[in-house]
């Protein structure tokens, strides 16, 4: 095998090398069946121990309490952005948004499409990008719900505290930093992700719904928008993305090995401690773009003086094997994603790539 890259895609993005290699040896032959998992049915005993397991692994890494749900939808992280006020914006009650960055902004105008939505909050227009304090999100009492963006994957911005929201279920958007630190999952009505970041490849969104909250939804749903559908019936009403929910296992078999949240949470840190030290001791010469308490372990956003330094920079980076490196083509600068599976190793030369680009430029 040729040297794996240091991978910082923001998504789809690295996985853990083990996970790839444990695929690739089941790949042909599952479990001796003598056909791969993508050729059987999903209502086989193999694929059903696959779809349990891996609700009851997300649980368990979660620390979910009874009452919750884990569920497997397809369309991305986008369609829930719609099936949300779809389920829950009914009876003449509107979603509130905690507006932060553009995926919270995609997930506000697809609500508006809907019908009304209210704004609980906004620092999306304020430099340096931040989220906000607990104490600034202002929930309308009677909101259908709250839904914020855990960790905004443009502008490298994480909530460091979650608010609490009362009476108000509180949804999050967890696409982008699922399963990267502890925190407490019973705050939350629901949470959502895309999976192709932390928790496998694209094609599956894990939906985490809370019983009580699933039984306001709406009637006269199309079926497939429905989460009763899927509630009802183990994720399996029709054919689901065997093979993502089975990448999805493994990542979460490695999460488990490794220790869980806490482990991850602490092996993040020390990762992206690295990147940004690299910044913070560069006399300016790289500058963050998330205010320091909204900081990303998951996205780390950054500029150079000038344009063309940053051309310099990605094209140095490419050379020495780093990938993933420009920013979002809707903001440019630079971003590193360094999810769960980025390994330390990759961390640390990037942290030293920064250093000497900048001996060789400042
Ligand atoms: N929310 C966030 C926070 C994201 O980062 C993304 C994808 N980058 C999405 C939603 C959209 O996800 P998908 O491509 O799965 O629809």
């Amino acid at each position: 095998m040729n040297k794996r890259a240091y991978n910082f895609n923001a998504g789809p993005a690295a996985l853990p090398l083990e996970v790839l290699q444990q695929a690739q040896e089941q790949f042909v032959d599952y479990k001796g069946i003598g056909m791969s998992i993508m050729e059987i049915s999903h209502r086989s005993k193999e694929y059903e121990q696959v779809n349990d397991e891996t609700q009851q692994l997300m649980a368990e890494l979660l620390g979910l309490p009874e009452g919750y749900k884990v569920l497997f939808l397809q369309g991305g992280a986008s369609t829930q952005f719609a099936m949300i006020p779809m389920n829950f914006a009914a009876g003449g009650r509107s979603g509130s948004y905690v507006m932060t960055g553009s995926w919270s902004e995609k997930a506000y105008q697809e609500a508006q499409l809907m019908g009304e939505a209210s704004i609980a909050a906004s620092t999306d227009k304020e430099k340096p990008l931040r989220m906000p304090a607990p104490s600034e999100i202002q929930v309308p009492a009677d909101a259908a719900y709250v839904h914020l963006t855990s960790n905004e994957t443009i502008a490298g911005t994480q909530f460091a505290e979650f608010p609490d929201t009362g009476e108000v279920p509180l949804i999050g958007d967890m696409s982008s930093d699922i399963l990267s630190r502890e925190f407490d999952a019973s705050k939350f009505a629901m949470i959502y992700a895309g999976a192709q970041k932390n928790l496998g490849p694209s094609g599956v969104t894990v939906v985490i719904l809370r019983e009580d909250f699933a039984k306001q939804a709406a009637k006269g749903i199309p079926t497939m928008l429905r989460y009763e559908t899927y509630l009802k019936n183990n994720s399996l009403y029709n054919t689901p993305p065997v093979y993502s929910v089975y990448m999805v296992n493994l990542v979460l078999k490695w999460i488990k090995e490794k220790g869980g949240l806490a482990a991850m949470e602490r092996s993040n840190r020390e990762k992206t401690g690295l990147i940004y030290s690299a910044i913070d001791n560069s006399g300016g010469f790289y500058e963050g773009l998330a205010a320091r308490d909204s900081r990303s372990i998951m996205n780390l956003t950054f500029k150079l003086s000038n344009e063309e330094l940053e051309k310099a920079f990605v094209a140095e980076a490419k050379a020495n094997g780093f990938v993933g490196l420009p920013g979002h083509r809707s903001v440019g600068h630079l971003r590193a994603s360094t999810y769960n599976a980025v390994p330390y190793e990759s961390c640390k030369a990037l942290a030293e790539f920064m250093d000497e680009f900048r001996r060789k430029n400042g």
